[in-house]
């Protein structure tokens, strides 16, 4: 699979200036093409951004290099990346939703309910809703693969 995802750059996609350790800012994952991109931003450049294109974004902090085990993104940033996948039908698309899916379910968000032809059925539990999520019958290698891409994309939180 040819996933195109960039990862944290270390500095404001806008302005951009570095961010030094400590530092909070702004990620957001965007749209590029066939995959995914992730922007960093400053407090000032993402207050003046206007309407944002943004898939999902959270506000975070770069860790300190002592921090080994930086923390990962809330379930709720994985939980908006994935609702906005919603009705999406190519490819790259259903495979993506279905991990973070499988993902969410890790975490306990979601529960895995029926099983059909082509879709699984995750209950989300705090929601008290159902989401039918079409299964693209993936290889474990498939899901590895995606789940590293989900990885990149969220990586280097603290
Ligand atoms: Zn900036």
């Amino acid at each position: 699979m040819d996933w195109k995802v960039e990862k944290r750059t270390g500095a404001c996609a806008s302005c951009l200036r570095e961010f030094a350790p400590g530092d909070e800012h702004y990620s957001a994952v965007f749209r590029e093409g066939e995959g995914f991109l992730r922007r960093d931003y400053c407090e000032l450049c993402w207050d003046a951004r206007g309407k944002g294109e943004e898939l999902s974004f959270w506000r975070t902090r770069v860790p300190h290099p002592e921090e080994k085990h930086a923390r990962y993104v809330d379930d709720s940033v994985m939980l908006k990346l994935f609702s906005e996948l919603h009705g999406k039908e190519e490819g790259k698309d259903v495979r993506f939703r279905f991990v973070l899916a499988l993902m969410l379910a890790r975490r306990k968000v979601f529960k895995m309910g029926a099983v059909g032809e082509g879709f699984v059925v995750f209950d989300e539990k705090k929601a008290r809703r159902s989401h039918r999520v079409r299964d693209p019958s993936l290889k474990e290698s498939e899901i590895d693969a995606v789940k590293e891409e989900v990885r990149v994309l969220f990586a280097g939180e603290a």
